[in-house]
């Protein structure tokens, strides 16, 4: 038993401690910055499986996941369209730069059910008093009696709550309408 080898141990200690230490702390913060990204991912994905909840929802059971609360009382569709024996929207959703397709969806309106007060939701779920109103467009096209129209529409509201009378939305929605009289 001398005390030299035991020092040396300890100072081996020491040293492989304070190795194994700043490694640990790296990982710690790697890890951390992993995790703020994998929650960023996971938002993400949970955002796109809401617009897939949507999309399945607007076609099995119409438009009502699509389409924005109006008016119980304005008239429907068939109502204020008496000519109107079919209508098919094609809408899909782009970011502000209008460059990527965030979602899209294809239906045929239930023109009894439907309101003349033709309005969808953004979707954008932060969204703050945003959403296209499309009732201009149809009435324009009735009207005229086209069978085809195809527009864009740029959402006005704002981005999220934090961000009211700083940053607008500005989401994309380039539509198709599909008309039959
Ligand atoms: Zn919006």
């Amino acid at each position: 038993m001398s005390i030299k080898p035991g020092l040396r141990d300890l100072m081996w200690m020491a040293g492989g401690a304070a190795v194994v230490g700043s490694l640990l702390l790296a990982t710690l913060h790697f890890g951390d910055s992993v995790a703020r990204e994998l929650d960023v991912r996971t938002r993400k994905l949970e955002i796109v499986d809401r617009m897939r909840a949507a999309v399945a929802a607007a076609s099995e059971n119409e438009q009502s996941a699509v389409v924005a609360s109006t008016d119980a009382d304005s008239a429907s569709l068939a109502e204020k369209f008496h000519q109107l024996k079919s209508l098919t929207v094609d809408l899909t959703y782009f970011d502000p730069e209008g460059l990527s397709k965030t979602s899209e969806i294809k239906y045929t309106v239930n023109l009894a059910n439907a309101k003349s007060v033709f309005r969808f939701n953004c979707p954008n779920n932060e969204c703050i008093r945003g959403d296209y109103d499309l009732s201009e467009a149809l009435t324009k096209a009735v009207d005229s009696r086209l069978t085809m129209v195809t527009g864009e529409a740029c959402c006005q509201g704002w981005r999220s709550k934090t961000v009211i009378d700083v940053v607008h939305c500005h989401n994309i929605l380039r539509y198709k309408l599909s008309l039959a009289y």
